[in-house]
């Protein structure tokens, strides 16, 4: 144990309250104790001694075990409670243990209760790991679940609409109307390809460990901006890069290739079309960690409404997005991945910038 255990003892009896202490500093246990004998000092105590265990004798002139167990088990504390006892007949050790005490000691075998302690400590311990695993699974579980589904609903739409105008391209028999249905199929199929890619990029991030090398922060994102140069828009957007970074950085680069990507994109799909000056600023500087990464744009900006929200899975907050709703949800679990944290300022029409703190793992300080 390496902070001091905070014990809390239900005992009226002073000289059993004493040689409880005694057997415990004897054993070696490192404690601070707070013993109370009535109701009311027990309900106060477990709201603002927040022990990590409580010890009770069983009967006491105001009130007993049983009462203490069930207020315990009524604000739903998941730490150990240890009955000790003068003596106690078998049915009503059974009972305690029913109603979720860990265990019960005879004051005359007191030799059994640093052991008792510490077994009913790690057995929480173990039960509070499990709880969290399955909490864990059951929101991966939940949002694997809403995850197919919106995949399943997001894939049918330019999927359907493929359908419906290949039908009618069937049917039509003016070979120059024909050309405008191909051209509506192609795009449909781009968009389905663009869906399909963002799905794979989340469950590979998801999936993979990542691969920790030396990153050319320069030509990482040169070459990120050398790949936007086929999105719509590109050619309109000015980009000013800055990067200070005086040591050197490591981290996974496909991930890290994947975010600024995503960013980068939406700073050109979101950008101010009647502004006459569009520009897209990456600027990257070290900190005692790692690094920053700030990228900013004079685009349309993002209502304080949704702001909260962008980070989501499938969560689009335009009504002219064409996207797949995915980049940032894909953004933040990437980030998550390499230990760093994103964050973003910014005000409707005033632009918007993303920033990125990462660690660089091999220099951690
Ligand atoms: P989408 O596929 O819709 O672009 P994203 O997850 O990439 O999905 O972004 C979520 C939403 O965040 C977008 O629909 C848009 O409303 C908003 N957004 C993201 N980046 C920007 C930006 N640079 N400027 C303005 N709005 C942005």
């Amino acid at each position: 144990m390496t902070r001091q255990l905070k014990i809390l003892h239900i005992e009226d009896n002073v000289a059993d309250a004493g040689l409880i202490a005694r057997e415990l500093k004897q054993s070696g246990i490192d404690f601070t104790i707070k013993v109370v004998e009535t109701k009311n000092d027990y309900s106060n105590a477990l709201k603002n001694y927040n022990p990590d265990i409580i010890l009770s004798d069983h009967s006491l002139p105001q009130f007993d075990s049983i009462e203490a167990l069930s207020i315990y088990n009524e604000n739903n504390f998941q730490i150990p409670f240890i009955l000790i006892t003068g003596s106690v007949s078998e049915e009503f050790a059974i009972r305690c243990i029913k109603e979720g005490a860990d265990d019960y000691i005879l004051k005359n075998n007191l030799i059994r209760l640093p052991s008792a302690i510490k077994q009913a400590l790690k057995s929480r311990q173990v039960e509070a790991d499990k709880r969290k695993v399955h909490l864990e699974l059951e929101a991966t579980n939940k949002e694997l679940n809403t995850f197919i589904y919106k995949a399943a609903h997001d894939l049918r739409g330019p999927l359907c609409s493929i359908m419906g105008l290949t039908n009618l391209a069937t049917m039509e028999g003016e070979k120059e109307n024909l050309k405008d249905y191909i051209h509506k199929i192609s795009e449909s199929t781009l968009k389905l390809d663009a869906i399909l890619l963002s799905l794979i990029d989340v469950m590979t991030i998801k999936d993979t460990q990542p691969v920790l090398n030396e990153i050319d922060l320069k030509s990482l994102v040169d070459s990120v901006i050398k790949r936007l140069k086929y999105i719509e828009g590109y050619e309109a957007l000015k980009f000013k890069i800055k990067i200070e970074n005086k040591k050197g950085f490591f981290s996974d680069e496909s991930i890290l290739n994947s975010v600024l990507y995503n960013i980068l994109e939406n700073a050109i799909k979101y950008r101010n079309m009647s502004h006459p000056g569009p520009f897209v600023d990456v600027k990257i500087s070290n900190t005692d960690t790692g690094i920053k990464i700030e990228i900013e744009d004079n685009g349309i900006g993002i209502d304080g409404d949704i702001k909260d929200r962008i980070f989501e899975m499938y969560f689009r907050g335009n009504e002219d997005s064409k996207g797949s709703g995915l980049g940032l949800y894909l953004v933040a679990n990437g980030i998550k991945k390499l230990g760093g944290t994103v964050c973003v300022e910014s005000k409707l029409n005033n632009g918007s910038v993303f920033t990125i703190v990462l660690p660089s793992n091999l220099i951690l300080t």
